[in-house]
């Protein structure tokens, strides 16, 4: 058998959105699985909407998002060449033919269809015409008058299109440039595309599409049209339902295995499977299991698998997302063991790495900022003295250990006559600044010895001054 050979062909007209990205998704995860190839296409045909921004920014987009490319990127626009040829050879076998109407001509032809109850097309006139090229004149594709052309699917079945209805379509225009689905299908054959995932909004370029393919001989690829994703108020996704853009989830603090297993997971699914790394996935992934109805999108779901994504990552694994992020907030960190072990303690109550960054943000900083609430309630005149003796004693530890602190956790207990929340919500305040944060011992240990002893001369000496 042929290796399998996918592709994505994104049109640079602006970011990489989420229905695309799954689109590159489903190709690349079967070419991976079957130890195919996945082909990078920029249709950049639409030279005024298109621009190199938008393809930087989708180039970047699955880059972050893993997704590699075996081949390309090609670029249509320098690729004119090619699909003149084969423009040409299908005038030449008699496939295609110039055509000199002139859009008044065509307007009439369109009326005179209407009025007689028909679809408005053209009407064939210059089909037998043996025109040659010239200035303005077209190429259009001979379509045949009757019968149906049947799109198979994998995902949807099969679909029949009556070819009374599709008229000898344009694949070239007069200024010489091929349309769209032209370059689309000449691109496909030349890069031996022999399996296609697209959104179901291409489906109706399909039939056209296979036209083209049997006139010039070429063998179909395996088309598969998934249905497009929806917002939660079940309209086609767009911008007013959020973050649409591949960049902003960056943004947000999400990890790229997160996005994907979220985005395979809306249209494709294993079993009850939810959680996928992506190793898993390149296993597991499968075209029969391709979902027929729509999904809805929806950002809770999202957020719950990056949360878990989160957990099962290594820390030197999320360290440099990490310090990005420390960085936007002004905290120049490093990937070091300190840094991991902060992570540690962020892990298991971060939902994204944006959340975890400001949750980090107290262990960087020289002196933490005290929530006044937070103090008003703990740092109060007789925690002083405690925390002055929990300082000395922790200050006098041989080793730094969760042994060491649990010790004198019950010593001050027992000689304070306190539970241990009296001690350890006062602490939590005076080394974080706020009453939440991870297990006082965790955080602690992974804040080290210095720091923490630092922190709380310095709550027990604030509150002494508030006493004065
Ligand atoms: N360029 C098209 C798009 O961005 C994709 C065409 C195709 O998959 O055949 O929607």
């Amino acid at each position: 058998m042929k290796p399998v050979v996918t592709r994505f062909p994104p049109s640079p007209t602006g970011f990489l959105h989420i229905g695309g990205a799954r689109t590159a998704l489903f190709n690349w995860l079967y070419a991976r699985k079957t130890n195919g190839k996945f082909i990078l296409r920029i249709e950049d045909t639409d030279e005024a909407r298109s621009s190199t921004d938008s393809t930087d920014a989708i180039l970047d987009a699955l880059q972050w998002l893993g997704i590699d490319w075996d081949e390309g990127p090609y670029f249509q626009t320098e690729r004119k060449d090619i699909y003149r040829r084969y423009i040409r050879k299908l005038v030449e076998t008699g496939h295609a033919y110039y055509c000199s109407c002139t859009p008044d001509e065509i307007t009439a032809m369109r009326e005179q269809a209407r009025a007689r109850g028909l679809k408005p097309m053209y009407n064939g006139k210059c089909r037998e015409k043996g025109l040659s090229d010239s200035d303005n004149t077209v190429v259009r594709l001979k379509t045949p008058d009757a019968g149906v052309t049947v799109v198979e699917d994998i995902v949807k079945g099969d679909t029949a299109f009556q070819n009374a209805e599709m008229d000898d379509f344009i694949i070239q225009r007069s200024d010489g440039s091929a349309m769209y689905n032209l370059a689309v299908v000449v691109d496909d054959i030349t890069m031996g595309i022999n399996t296609i995932i697209r959104g179901d909004d291409h489906l109706i370029n399909t039939p056209k599409q296979i036209l083209i393919y049997k006139a010039l001989g070429a063998d179909l690829p395996v088309f598969g049209h998934v249905p497009m994703v929806l917002g939660p108020d079940k309209a086609r996704l767009s911008k007013r339902h959020g973050a649409m853009s591949v960049g902003e989830y960056r943004n947000m603090g999400y990890l790229p295995d997160a996005v994907i297993n979220y985005l395979v997971r809306l249209g494709w699914s294993h079993g009850d499977q939810e959680f996928f790394t992506r190793k898993d996935l390149i296993q597991k992934f499968d075209l029969e299991h391709l979902g027929r109805s729509a999904s809805m999108f929806d950002m809770q779901k999202l957020t719950a698998l990056n949360a878990r994504h989160i957990q099962a990552k290594s820390a030197p694994d999320l360290a440099p997302s990490l310090l990005l992020l420390l960085k936007d907030l002004g905290i120049a960190a490093e990937n070091d063991v300190f840094t991991h072990k902060v992570i540690e303690t962020l892990q298991p109550r971060s939902k994204t790495l944006v959340e975890m960054a400001e949750s980090a943000r107290f262990y960087y900083v020289d002196a933490p900022d005290i929530d006044e609430k937070a103090a008003a309630r703990f740092l109060t005149a007789d925690t002083a003295d405690m925390l002055t003796r929990i300082a000395d004693a922790i200050d006098n530890l041989p080793d730094f250990t969760q042994d060491g602190l649990e010790k004198i956790f019950k010593k001050i207990m027992a000689d304070f006559n306190l539970g241990f929340g009296k001690i350890a919500q006062p602490l939590r305040v005076a080394v974080t600044g706020t009453t939440v944060s991870p297990g006082i011992f965790e955080m602690l240990l992974a804040l080290g010895k210095e720091k923490t002893v630092h922190r709380i001369r310095q709550a027990a000496a604030r509150i002494s001054n508030q006493a004065l």
